[in-house]
């Protein structure tokens, strides 16, 4: 038994580099796939609580922009774009299983501030007493260096934290954490587990991954300080691998599991 497999109430983050190809277009197969798989874990009777990127990727490729976007200005009017986007194909693949999204943008100040801390705490309970699943992201469209959170690695963490969730997933463009960067070292193997984050496991994260996702495994590892400082467990899983979710929920070891006494 591991503590996924009791785990009540679920925080997922998925990237754009799971959401979207190359072109910056939606990975069809992909976002239907992780709505169903979601859905049915809500209908197992947990709480599902998704933190989605992919805002300014899926708007840049819908405004027809030819290169990312680039200025403050023209991200932040790609991320209106894209959040509407992604809010419509939520909404539309989760409705197919009589379920309910809701948007949550966050910015840093609001969790930062005690007062509208507790109103999206609040907020967060509501939905998931009505049976909601909230689909979270930062809120880009105003977001400034200044007040955003920088990564969704670092959010979800935060929104676990917030809802007092008991597991916080990643869903990356990798299995999990390595002993070293496979991009550079195609042979290093895979760190199945993580009791808690020490200098070694902070010196492997390396620097920012591919060019779509924006954190690498650095931002994970900040996440996964956070999630285990409230009693949280965490995993990295490969969003590619979608069904692997339900052999971690079911007790089994996938990717790599961070902190608890899991294996017992
Ligand atoms: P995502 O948001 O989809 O998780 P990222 O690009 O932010 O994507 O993070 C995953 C990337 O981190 C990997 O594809 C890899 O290139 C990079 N990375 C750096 N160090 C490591 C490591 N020690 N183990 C695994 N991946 C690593």
């Amino acid at each position: 038994m591991n503590s996924f497999q009791n785990a009540r109430r679920i925080v997922f983050k998925v990237g754009s580099s799971s959401l979207t190809y190359e072109t910056g277009l939606i990975n069809i197969r992909q976002i239907e796939q992780l709505c169903r798989i979601l859905a049915d874990i809500k209908n197992s009777g947990r709480d599902v609580i998704l933190v989605s990127s992919g805002s300014i990727a899926v708007g840049t490729a819908k405004l027809g922009l030819k290169a990312r976007a680039r200025s403050m200005p023209e991200k932040q009017a790609a991320a209106a774009v894209g959040q509407c986007e992604l809010m419509y194909l939520y909404d539309k693949h989760f409705s197919e299983y009589h379920h309910k999204v809701a948007q949550i943008l966050l910015t840093r100040d609001v969790v930062e501030d005690p007062l509208r801390k507790q109103n999206v705490q609040n907020t967060f309970e509501s939905l998931l007493r009505m049976g909601a699943i909230p689909v979270v992201n930062e809120n880009d469209t105003v977001s400034t260096e200044e007040i955003e959170f920088g990564d969704n690695d670092t959010l979800s963490a935060i929104v676990a934290s917030l809802t007092g969730a008991d597991a916080l997933v990643l869903l990356s463009d990798i299995d999990g954490l390595y002993e070293k960067n496979p991009a550079e070292c195609p042979g290093a193997p895979l760190i199945p587990h993580v009791p808690a984050i020490t200098p070694y496991i902070e010196s492997i994260a390396g620097g920012a991954g591919s060019s779509r996702g924006t954190g690498g495994m650095a931002t994970k590892i900040s996440a996964a300080k956070i999630a285990l400082g409230c009693g949280c467990v965490m995993a990295i899983v490969n969003g590619s691998k979608l069904e692997t979710l339900y052999s971690l929920l079911e007790g089994r070891q996938v990717g790599t599991t961070f902190g608890g006494d899991l294996y017992d």
